[in-house]
């Protein structure tokens, strides 16, 4: 019998064994240069800290902390921060290798990495939270820098927490180099440098890939129906966003449990609900359901938005939907996305689907860098763009390659990578 600490480890190598297999199918169909898919398979720089916290009560609790770098050959390693239990070391490799692939698959020029707290922040203070953020800054030092390796939120931190990571970094810098390193971090609040829309960026380019989904497959995104796996950032803008298209949120499921209404959900009342009672449980305007019937609910679009390996060989065959958007990374496991193809369920991955939040960091870490403020159409505007040539880009390799969408978008990202190496060549 296992215990639920090898369970929960299991569970956690099975990410990375998850990109292996789907590095390798696309390895395998592009014909990577052997050389180059060595180097790709393996990460550059793992970090891991161990770092003492004072509490509320006054006692001292140390905590664990991670940061993989996974590859900088199109630029500066960029990617997330996470504080979740689950927080460990495979499970961030596994992250911060699809950002190296999200990144080279939008065409924006940095590399991938992931970090994060083995922490459960709800059961934290604010000021602990606060607390938290900057010793593990101070224990991460030079391993972050805004030309070398630009944190961003994740599952569980927001703009507050990237506020307390640019203070934090601010203070160990001489005062004449602080402010021209603001592009430290991005995802900031938008007095400190943020950028305008960075917050719905994620939710937002997931909808303009359904638009783009929708005008391939003549299909009428309004009077459609959609669930929603998760209600945090990208979750509730997705289903925000997608109401302004007419189409219904029929069942949403988070932490706390599931939510269904045939009539339609008002995400935005739902988002408001889920601010004030941090979940979906208790809004009035749906009945409670379960797990099993939110996968089995006939729904047009679901929209994963939640943590990884939620679509596998026991979900799948529930599902009864016509596309998958999957906003979380890593929401289905190789198995599941087997059986969704045998469906003829279309999928849209990951590292394209939900890479609206990094294209708006680049924007982010851009005005930084040249001192620019940049009007939210604008932002739109240029996301829109990067995103649909993404978008356009991954559906003709899997048209010339004839395969499935996931394994194209690696082999978009894998090729430009391919050519980075192939030019430069690798010291000595
Ligand atoms: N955490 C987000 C992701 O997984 C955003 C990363 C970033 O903006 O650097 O794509």
């Amino acid at each position: 019998m296992q215990t639920v600490k090898e369970l929960q480890k299991n569970q956690q190598e099975s990410i990375y064994g998850n990109v292996t297999t789907q590095f390798e199918k696309a390895a395998d169909l592009m014909k990577l240069d052997p050389d180059i898919r060595k180097i790709l398979a393996t990460t550059m720089n793992e970090v891991v800290v161990h770092f003492p916290v004072r509490m509320d009560n006054n006692r001292i609790e140390t905590f664990t902390g991670y940061r993989v770098q996974h590859n900088s050959a199109l630029g500066p390693f960029k990617g997330g921060l996470r504080f979740h239990p689950d927080v460990y070391i495979d499970e961030v490799r596994a992250l911060a290798t699809w950002m190296t692939w999200k990144s080279a698959i939008v065409g924006i020029p940095f590399g991938g990495a992931k970090g994060g707290i083995q922490i459960d922040p709800s059961k934290y203070s604010k000021e602990e939270i606060q607390r938290i953020t900057r010793r593990f800054t101070f224990a991460l030092g030079s391993n972050i820098g805004p030309e070398y390796d630009i944190p961003a939120p994740d599952v569980n931190t927001n703009p507050q927490i990237m506020a307390w990571i640019l203070d934090t970094y601010f203070s160990t810098l001489p005062p004449q180099e602080r402010h021209r390193s603001r592009h430290v971090v991005t995802g900031k609040p938008i007095e400190s440098g943020g950028c305008p829309g960075r917050d719905k960026a994620t939710g937002q380019g997931l909808i303009y890939i359904i638009e783009e989904w929708a005008k391939d497959n003549k299909f009428d995104l309004n009077g459609a129906t959609y669930t929603v796996q998760g209600f945090g950032n990208v979750g509730s803008w997705a289903a925000r966003l997608l109401k302004h298209h007419g189409a219904k949120l029929v069942a949403v499921e988070d932490i706390t449990g599931t939510i269904i209404n045939q009539e339609g959900i008002d995400p935005d009342e739902l988002a408001h609900h889920t601010e004030l009672y941090g979940g979906v449980m208790g809004f009035q305007k749906a009945i409670v359901s379960d797990h099993e019937t939110f996968l089995s609910l006939p729904a047009d679009i679901f929209i994963p938005a939640a943590l990884h390996n939620q679509i596998t060989s026991l979900s799948a065959p529930k599902l009864n939907v016509r596309l998958v958007a999957e906003g979380a990374n890593g929401p289905t496991d190789p198995e599941g996305d087997i059986i969704l193809r045998e469906k003829g369920i279309d999928v849209i991955p990951d590292i394209l689907c939900n890479s609206g939040g990094v294209i708006v960091s680049y924007f982010e870490w851009l005005q930084n860098k040249r001192s620019e403020y940049w009007e939210l159409e604008e932002v739109d505007c240029k996301l829109h763009k990067k995103i649909v040539n993404a978008y356009n880009c991954v559906k003709n390799i899997a048209y010339e390659y004839c395969t499935d969408w996931r394994t194209a978008a690696y082999i978009v990202a894998l090729s430009r990578l391919q050519t980075v190496y192939k030019e430069r060549g690798i010291f000595p």
